[in-house]
């Protein structure tokens, strides 16, 4: 059985080609600058990767080219689309879709009746699943939601304390995102401890570009840290994550700014750039605070700070964990982090091992506990996209 995955942003469509007989990726690559010129790097295990510019137009011609490549006779890795099985799509909102669910006419038109909610990345998520319905007609295809694994949270944990009308006018709650990376670094930490996840409370830790973290007991997440849209809890590469709401009207009227440009405050001016004024990577954050950039160092400070106040506040929630995990990017890479947000926890039963935290290799998955900790701390590195292709494999099959 072949899954191919899709991730279609507003620019790029990402791709990954699954041979699910023996969960291997048999070509993989992205499609870069679509609409505004055209860049595709495809790449397959063990062969010299193929990149070239290629005018994109639209999401169809990078569908059409990526399926090209997969079955061209010299880059190709099968002989023909028929070899697909099924076609599984990263949708970053589900709205009230709690489940990964077959495309229909149906279900696009209710994504297309969402897409006020989630302007950023729901039209070019339906632009991937039109553009792959053109090229592959009758193929079964799935949509695997961000926002599906939250959607166990109660209302204590979804509803926002505004006037109760605009949660029923405007859908107005915390819907919660990175679900699937979450879903998966759960799944794993299960295994890892040998304990079933209904049987556990587990912490997620997603650090990346967009970071969140999420409580998961019993199997269910009961709380989220971000919100309406993907910039409420933690501070990100750009976005600012937890703030006095009310800061937004007062810059508004002091710099006279439109609420597009406003938003384009909250989610492209801030997070770690806004405040170091350095980068959006964390990496060159990082530098620049080794470097004595006062800063930089406040920026990483201001995530370490704010990620221990919502690991606090889980703990809280579920009265006590039995595993914190890091992933993503940040959570995976940046071992410094790691240590940063867990120092000081004993109090809450979280201590992890400095040393094996120093030393486990990047790309690995690692118990970093320490002796005597009550909970135990893991890196798992994430992997949504297989987790899309399960979820396709299986609903398909249906
Ligand atoms: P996205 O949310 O776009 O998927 P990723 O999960 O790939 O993002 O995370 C990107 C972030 O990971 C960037 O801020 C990058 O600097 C950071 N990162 C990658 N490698 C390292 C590293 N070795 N140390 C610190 N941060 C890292």
């Amino acid at each position: 059985m072949k899954i191919l995955v899709v991730n279609a942003g507003s620019s790029s469509l990402k791709y990954q080609l699954f041979d699910m007989d023996d969960n291997r990726v048999i070509a993989k690559g992205n499609c870069e600058k679509i609409g505004i010129g055209g860049l595709i790097t495809h790449k397959r295990p063990g062969k010299e990767d193929y990149k070239a510019e290629v005018e994109l137009k639209d999401h169809d011609d990078a569908i059409a080219l990526v399926l090209k490549l997969l079955t061209d006779a010299e880059l190709g890795v099968i002989a023909s689309i028929d070899e697909i099985d099924a076609i599984g799509h990263r949708v970053a909102h589900g709205g009230k879709l709690k489940e990964s669910t077959l495309v229909s006419d149906e279900t696009l038109n209710y994504l297309y009746s969402i897409v006020g909610i989630n302007p950023l990345h729901g039209p070019p998520a339906i632009k991937g699943i039109e553009a792959c319905r053109k090229s592959c007609p009758g193929k079964p295809m799935v949509c695997v939601f961000d926002t599906a694994f939250h959607s166990t949270m109660e209302p204590v944990s979804y509803i926002y304390p505004l006037p109760y009308e605009y949660y029923e006018k405007f859908q107005l709650r915390r819907y919660g995102f990175h679900g699937t990376s979450h879903r998966y670094v759960a799944g794993r930490v299960s295994e890892m401890c040998g304990k079933p996840l209904s049987e556990m409370k587990v912490i997620t830790c997603h650090l990346g570009n967009g970071s969140s973290i999420t409580a998961i007991k019993n199997g269910k997440v009961v709380d989220t840290s971000m919100g309406f849209t993907p910039n409420e809890g933690l501070p990100m590469g750009t976005r600012c994550g937890n703030i006095d709401p009310t800061i937004v009207p007062y810059l508004m009227k002091e710099l006279n700014l439109t609420p597009a440009e406003m938003d384009n405050v909250l989610n492209k001016k801030s997070g770690l750039l806004g405040v170091s004024g350095v980068s959006s990577d964390c990496r060159e954050v990082n530098a620049a605070a080794d470097a004595g950039n006062e800063r930089a160092k406040l920026a990483i400070d201001l995530l370490i700070h704010e990620a221990k106040k919502i690991i606090g506040s889980y703990v809280a929630e579920m009265n006590g964990v039995d595993a914190i995990v890091f992933t993503a990017g940040i959570g995976e890479n940046d071992r410094g982090l790691r240590e940063a947000i867990c120092a000081d926890m004993d109090a809450l039963g979280i201590v992890m091992d400095n040393k094996v935290n120093a030393e486990c290799p990047r790309g690995e998955a690692c118990d970093l506990t320490a002796e005597g900790s009550r909970a135990r701390v893991f890196v798992i590195p994430t992997d949504e996209e297989y987790m899309i292709a399960l979820d396709t494999l299986k609903i398909s099959a249906q």
